[in-house]
């Protein structure tokens, strides 16, 4: 049985046909410029690659041309749509009110409305991805799986901010957290590679893609995260700034003109490895100018891998016990030089890296020595393949 994965974006859709049994991604694709006159998809099935250009003017137009090609006789992955048998989706806010993945029914779309105002940016694209499904897929059971639900285990303590407790009673402002998929992915994958039981573990996982977050796993539940209500906090990302000052927030707005909109796409948009290197939001172009002796490059790079390791410190506190160290995403898997910084000095931790054994890009391994109190990996994420599992277990 096929199982279709649907992330759904404001004007794209990301997607993957999966094998439950075998696990195997059987096709993929990304349809972008959705909602304008030039869309494109690009497709890609074993070896086969094809663009396609063509309008596509809503989601619906999008999860058709998605559906036509996943069964296309010279480039499909499968005979017939009858072999898809759920489509799992990427919710990124469930709020309080989802604390796991569900299957979709009327009841649950209702949720999902109420919940959206936490991300207007993100949850009605996810929602439409959903109702394109429903409609194009008849018949076929669909589940939400949420980038927030793993850190819904986060103790009061943990979630709260120290601002007047009546936001959280009435509107839910709070620490939510989010990438929560990709944390319990890499997690439980740890677990196997350590072969000890996940329940017995203290883990901190870092995923460092173009989005950033650290978060504490207690025996398999998250019990603190970096990111917060908003997608800006902690961690340096690609353009967003990490933790930041809120006084220089208002102090802009309040004595130097800015407009609440020209805060907030500096926050989002221009700040982090591009706002700080004036170079680039991609951590590749910043590795290759700092070895070219770029001196901002460089100070970007320390600051990026500063705000990692004071999170792994923090967070060290928090779980009392520290057995494992994880990095995964794009930034995560392969900037080893960035992983033999931010591991640097961490005896007081128990983190001893294996500087040999570190300079990998993209493998699962461990890359500390055997000696190491605390165990430090390198773990691929596959969100996907999480969603897959999720759809799997709750759909079929
Ligand atoms: P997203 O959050 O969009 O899924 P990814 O997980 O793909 O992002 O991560 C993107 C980041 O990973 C970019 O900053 C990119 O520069 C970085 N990255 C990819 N390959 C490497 C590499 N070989 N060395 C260092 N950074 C890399």
């Amino acid at each position: 049985m096929k199982i279709l994965v649907i992330n759904s974006g404001s004007s794209s859709i990301k997607f993957q046909v999966i094998d439950r049994d075998t696990e195997k991604m059987l096709a993929s694709g990304l349809i972008e410029r959705v909602g304008l006159a030039d869309g494109r998809m690009k497709y890609r099935c074993g070896d086969t690659k094809v663009v396609v250009d063509k309008a596509i003017p809503d989601h619906e137009t999008g999860l058709d041309l998605l559906l036509q090609t996943i069964v296309d006789p010279e480039i499909g992955a499968l005979s017939s749509l009858d072999e898809i048998g759920a489509c799992g989706h990427r919710v990124v806010h469930g709020g309080e009110k989802f604390t796991s993945s569900v299957l979709i029914d009327d009841e649950v779309l209702k949720g999902l409305e109420e919940v959206s105002g936490l991300a207007p940016l993100h949850n009605p694209a996810n929602i439409m991805g959903i109702r394109a499904a429903i409609k194009k897929l008849p018949g076929i059971p669909n589940v939400a799986v949420f980038d927030t639900a793993f850190h819904q285990t986060m103790p009061q303590v943990n979630y709260m901010y120290a601002l007047p407790y009546k936001l959280y009673e009435e509107y839910g402002m709070r620490r939510y957290g989010f990438h929560g998929t990709s944390h319990q992915f890499v997690a439980q994958r740890t677990a196997e590679i350590l072969e000890r039981p996940l329940e017995e573990l203290n883990i901190i996982t870092c995923h460092l893609g173009n989005g950033c977050s650290v978060t504490a796993v207690k025996g398999g539940k998250s019990i603190d995260t970096s990111l917060g209500y908003g997608t800006f906090c902690g961690l340096v990302m690609g353009t967003r700034s990490g933790d930041v000052d809120p006084a220089i927030l208002l102090d802009l707005m309040e004595n130097k003109g800015w407009s609440i909109e020209q805060v907030k796409k500096m926050v989002y948009k221009e700040s982090g490895l591009l706002g700080l290197s004036e170079i680039s939001m991609d951590m590749r172009d910043i590795e290759n100018s700092m070895f070219a002796g770029n001196e901002r490059a460089k100070l970007t790079f320390e600051i990026f891998a500063d705000r990692v390791k004071k999170y792994i410190g923090s967070y060290a506190a928090t779980l009392g016990r520290l057995d494992a160290v994880v990095f995964t995403a794009g930034i995560g898997e392969n900037g080893w030089e960035l992983r033999e910084l931010i591991c640097d000095n961490m005896d007081v931790l128990g983190i001893e890296l294996d500087r040999e054994a570190n300079k990998v890009k993209g493998v699962e391994k461990i890359v500390s020595t055997p000696e190491s109190r605390v165990a430090v990996l390198v773990v691929p994420t596959n969100e996907e393949l999480m969603i897959a599992r999720e759809t799997a277990r709750l759909a079929v």
